[in-house]
């Protein structure tokens, strides 16, 4: 559990910090607050607790700023004005890029996230390629209908960029929220102005300078890195800003609707957090059904929006597989996320999984792994384990985002699995469930080309796909009276 060795030990040496400023209008610039305050909050490396770097902080009159720059970029082009396969080749030629500076760009988000370098390396920076060169796709794809109205009319529909897009995204991952937000955006011929989470705002300034670099028009992409309650919320109000998509908790997503709809009604998209429950039925094939249970709740320290953060495993299949789960969560290798062979690295945000921990403990559940000696310091990572969780226990209701597995008992109710080899279970349960995802025999499946995101409170609208680009549109009716029909 110690991770006091391996951090002396990382095999990826952190790399330098280049890019900390605001980037407005194509230009690395400092924070104007006050009349060029030079305005700066410290990023930190969740290892240590110890500064990379002092990184400009954004506030409203820096958002005025971004916004006027996006909103000119947007009125007289020439990003909206291009050829959409002019916009088209600068995305690829963006993740072209991105794909030589692969190793580097996923140092410097391991770095300020405490996620795993082989995970960065691996998957989310080729997840990120991958995202670029799909909205790519796009580009020159969109296009409205003829439509064949009653009477003398030609009838047609445009499809046009909303606007200036403001956007705003989490520390769980950087990279790959950027690529969800600002790839649709692009390809759909909006501007942008990105407010990168505080915990996290320098993988967005380093693959902006990219976007540049493959020929991305000044001010098309703003990125303001700053605090929500001021950065965040001055965008969300804002009443030059066309549209606001949003990725965080459920809490803040209510507050940044409630500015959206205040100031000028600007459509929102909302992608929130969740509880997602995984379900193992009496048929299922119990290892396969742990490993996958341990990796939906523990992948990337537990702080997933869709995490598996609620096992059910049928009484039947109960103890043996709590005595397994227990057994896997022991094996778990924390520890420096720069490290080969880790699965899981320091947390970034350590005080409310602390505090649900100790509920867990009051309400009754059973610890099975972990414990008060993993939780002393900050650089700590660990892995915690409750079984005998009722459904009323708060570490059963509430998003904990870090990695505390609690396993639940039932007997009927649900009655189906999305572990299992029951084809008409896995029908009935597809059906029932009111989820914006069911994963079968799978977790943490993810595509550039399967849309995501939340039914009831965990959001409105999809990402991904070809749904994500509803988003970025307008639909406009044009009306022309036929004069020899
Ligand atoms: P978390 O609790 O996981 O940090 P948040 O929902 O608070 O989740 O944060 C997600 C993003 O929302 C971050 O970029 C954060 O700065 C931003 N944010 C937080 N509060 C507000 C707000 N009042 N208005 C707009 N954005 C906000």
């Amino acid at each position: 559990y110690s991770t006091a060795a391996a951090l002396e030990d990382p095999i990826k040496p952190p790399v330098s910090v280049q890019y900390d400023k605001l980037l407005i209008n194509g230009q690395f610039v400092d924070a104007h607050q006050f009349f060029e305050s030079g305005k700066t909050f410290p990023t930190l490396d969740p290892r240590t607790g110890e500064v990379i770097a002092h990184v400009a902080e954004g506030d409203a009159e820096d958002i005025n700023r971004a916004v006027a720059a996006a909103r000119k970029a947007f009125d007289e082009g020439p990003w909206p004005k291009m050829t959409a396969y002019e916009r088209q080749r600068i995305l690829l030629r963006f993740a072209d890029l991105v794909e030589k500076h692969n190793d580097e760009i996923a140092a410097l988000e391991t770095w300020d996230s405490g996620k795993l370098y082989e995970q960065c390396a691996q998957i989310e920076v080729p997840m990120f390629v991958r995202l670029f060169r799909y909205y790519a796709g796009w580009a020159d794809k969109i296009h409205g209908l003829t439509i064949p109205a009653d009477g003398a009319l030609h009838v047609q529909t445009l499809h046009e960029p909303i606007g200036v897009a403001g956007q705003i995204i989490p520390w769980n991952f950087p990279l790959v929220m950027f690529a969800w937000k600002v790839g649709p955006a692009l390809a759909c011929g909006n501007s942008i102005v990105l407010k990168t989470a505080e915990q996290t705002p320098l993988s967005a300034l380093l693959v902006s300078k990219l976007l540049h670099e493959a020929g991305l028009p000044d001010g098309v992409l703003n990125v303001v890195p700053g605090f929500g309650p001021t950065a965040g919320a001055a965008l969300c109000s804002h009443m030059d800003v066309d549209k606001i998509a949003f990725t965080g908790s459920t809490e803040t997503g209510k507050v940044v609707l409630e500015l959206a709809a205040k100031s000028n009604l600007k459509p929102v998209t909302l992608e929130l957090g969740g509880k997602s429950p995984f379900i193992v039925c009496e048929d299922a094939d119990i290892d396969q059904a742990v490993e996958l249970a341990h990796f939906s709740l523990f992948f990337n320290q537990g702080q997933c929006c869709c995490a598996g953060s609620r096992t059910y495993v049928h009484e039947k299949v109960y103890d043996e597989f709590v005595e397994k789960a227990k057994a896997r969560a022991l094996k778990r290798a924390v520890g420096d996320p720069f490290k080969a062979g880790m699965e899981q690295g320091p947390q970034n945000s350590f005080e409310k999984i602390l505090k649900y921990i100790r509920w867990g403990k009051e309400s009754g559940a059973t610890v099975e792994a972990g414990g008060d000696r993993d939780l002393v310091q900050r650089a700590t990572t660990f892995s915690q384990l409750f079984s005998n969780v009722k459904d009323d226990m708060r570490i059963a209701t509430d998003e904990i985002f870090g990695p505390v597995q609690t396993i639940l008992k039932y007997k009927y109710g649900l009655a189906a699995g999305v572990f299992t080899h029951n084809l008409d279970t896995a029908n009935t349960l597809m059906r029932a469930l009111r989820a914006g995802t069911v994963w079968i025999n799978c977790f943490d499946t993810f595509d550039a080309t399967i849309p995501f995101g939340g039914y009831k409170m965990s959001g409105i609208g999809r990402e991904k796909g070809e749904y994500s680009l509803k988003n970025y549109l307008q639909v406009k009716a044009v009306v022309t009276p036929l004069k020899n029909p």
